[in-house]
């Protein structure tokens, strides 16, 4: 396994996940489905501009759901 890997794109989360994932499982499954198929259909399709609008909703998305991200990384999994 050499793929690179990156940070999670969650707002203070710094799990490191694969290059083609966005976020990581836990933040990844707090996205709508909508959102979710959006995301992959517009990076299989390079679409960076919509690729990057979907990735500020799932930031604002997980905000909501987390309003102390950003802050610290509570990590208690
Ligand atoms: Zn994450």
């Amino acid at each position: 396994m050499s793929a690179p890997t990156h940070a999670c794109h969650a707002p203070g989360c710094n799990r490191l996940i694969q290059r083609e994932h966005l976020m990581c499982p836990k933040h990844w499954y707090m996205l709508p489905d909508r959102l979710r198929r959006a995301i992959n259909r517009n990076w299989r399709m390079r679409d960076h501009e919509a690729h990057a609008a979907n990735c500020r909703e799932a930031q604002d998305i997980i905000l909501r759901q987390e309003p102390h991200a950003g802050g610290q990384d509570e990590d208690a999994a």
